[in-house]
């Protein structure tokens, strides 16, 4: 590529690690077994609802007995999805499964589900500072979604690529390095992402169902939140708030609230974004994306949450107001931290 396009201003990455081998204590413990609850975390996104749902198939396809119960629906582009009728919503279960696979929680109660601390657990997750909450824990920090070591796993039992299981996979990487932004990509997302296409996933057609699906309500709303951004930093921190009042004049619920918060990181000025959601019992969500080296999920982490690098959150403990300042200014050494190791930004 020509210095001209600029590609030599970009950001060089190091040394990227290899695909994590598949536990054997987890891939017999699957096979030994026969009937499995799955589930993963509360107000699920493609990560979670990919990375079950491929579970389930290929268990399906072991003769296995699936159940899968989540805490909340998942938003409505995802409802046309294979499987999804299959997903139970409750907050508690009783269970006697053989064992009960939890993906993309690094700790259990993020499952919103309770019930099920006293089963077989096997706690599959990326998300760095899992707390190792199962029986057998598999935890690779490297894996760019879920979806990556779910495929890892579904190879390793030797059940084949069906067009449902490749269709779960691509939808959890394609979400979750909020569709191939993130610098949690590797070649083995892609190499992943090859073989799901080889198995029938149409990349187009994904995308469109995923990314072009808003109602006229939604963009009513993109309308709204833009109208009302906020800019700190000197224009590197975009700020979005949201409350039930902005919902329901755009006749918008929080399921639409999705993928809003990647606007503001399409102005090339702004590298990071923190979106406060307001519910009307008052409760706080703070999501938080950022581009590059500034690193999102330490700033969640002090306030109690966690993530990744460019994408994490928390659920504000008080009054907003009381921390809202502190929240920025985290925001904004964050930022003045990541782009140290950026000369070229
Ligand atoms: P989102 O902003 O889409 O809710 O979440 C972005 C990322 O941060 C996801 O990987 C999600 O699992 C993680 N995350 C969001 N909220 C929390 C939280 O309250 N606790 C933890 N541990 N992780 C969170
Ligand atoms: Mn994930």
């Amino acid at each position: 590529m020509s210095t001209e396009s600029g590609a030599s201003t970009l950001p060089a990455r190091g040394p990227q690690p290899g695909p994590a081998g598949v536990p054997d204590d987890i891939r017999t413990a699957i096979l030994a077994r026969r009937r499995f609850l799955l589930t993963s975390h509360s107000r699920p996104d493609g990560d979670s609802i990919g990375s079950q749902l491929a579970m389930a198939f290929a268990l399906d396809a072991l003769g296995k007995e699936v159940r899968i119960v989540n805490a909340d629906r998942a938003p409505d582009h995802y409802q046309d999805f294979p499987g999804m009728e299959r997903i139970e919503i409750a907050s508690t279960v009783t269970t006697d499964a053989d064992a009960v696979i939890v993906m993309e929680c690094s700790d259990l109660n993020r499952t919103g589900v309770s019930g099920l601390g006293d089963r077989f657990l096997i706690n599959i997750d990326h998300h760095t500072g899992n707390s190792h909450y199962g029986t057998l824990n598999w935890y690779d920090e490297s894996a760019a979604a879920c979806g990556e070591m779910v495929f890892d796993l579904v190879r390793a039992l030797g059940v084949p690529l069906s067009v449902e299981i490749a269709t779960h996979i691509y939808l959890a990487i394609l979400t979750d390095t909020g569709s191939f932004h993130h610098s949690s990509i590797t070649p083995r997302t892609f190499d992943i992402c090859r073989q799901t296409v080889e198995a029938g996933v149409n990349p187009a057609a994904m995308a469109r169902r995923v990314f072009d699906s808003n109602s006229f309500g939604k963009l009513k709303l993109i309308g709204a939140l833009l109208d009302s951004m906020e800019l700190a930093d000197g224009g590197r921190l975009a700020i979005l708030r949201m409350d039930d009042h902005m919902l329901k004049a755009c006749s918008c619920t929080h399921n639409d609230t999705e993928g809003l918060i990647n606007l503001p990181l399409t102005a090339r000025e702004i590298q990071a974004v923190v979106f406060f959601k307001i519910a009307p019992d008052g409760e706080v969500r703070v999501s938080m994306r950022s581009k590059y080296d500034v690193n999102v999920r330490t700033v969640a982490a002090e306030f109690g949450g966690g993530g990744h690098k460019n994408a994490a959150g928390f659920t504000v403990t008080g009054r907003l107001d009381d921390v809202r300042g502190h929240i920025i200014d985290r925001l904004v050494a964050a930022i003045a931290e990541g782009l140290q190791s950026r000369p070229n930004a």
